[in-house]
């Protein structure tokens, strides 16, 4: 999968198309999930070009991996969800699901989340 500057992250970072803003800070950006899967569906992404978790963990400074996990904590205090429980997940390549090529982290909450992964079919 190769970085795309016109993927739909890329283009809330640059302001071209709006979002529904949970946190901001130097290096990144969460913002409520469009088509939400629980309750709580937010995510979280790095404000710099990395396609992926794999992508990320080689390219980019110590910095911006830490702001990236300390955000991910952040917003699930924002959204509340620490006491009751929470998921983290991003999706890497076609087997992982990933559909938008600009690395994001899901943060789930709000109920119980039922099995890791689908069962296959
Ligand atoms: P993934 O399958 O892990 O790549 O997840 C991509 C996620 O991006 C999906 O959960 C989509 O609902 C979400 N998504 C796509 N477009 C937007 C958008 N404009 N604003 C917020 N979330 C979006």
């Amino acid at each position: 999968m190769v970085y795309d500057d016109n993927n739909v992250f890329a283009r809330i970072l640059r302001g071209e198309i709006p979002c529904r803003k949970v946190h901001e800070d130097e290096h990144t950006l969460a913002f409520h999930d469009i088509n939400p899967q629980a309750p709580v569906h937010i995510l979280v992404i790095p404000k710099g070009a990395y396609v992926s978790m794999v992508d990320f963990t080689a390219r980019a400074s110590d910095v911006e991996i830490a702001a990236l996990f300390r955000a991910v904590t952040k917003v699930a205090e924002i959204a509340g969800v620490t006491v009751e429980g929470w998921r983290l997940l991003s999706n890497v390549g076609i087997n992982g699901g990933q559909e938008v090529p600009h690395l994001h982290i899901h943060v789930f909450g709000g109920r119980k989340l039922g099995p890791m992964i689908a069962k296959p079919v």
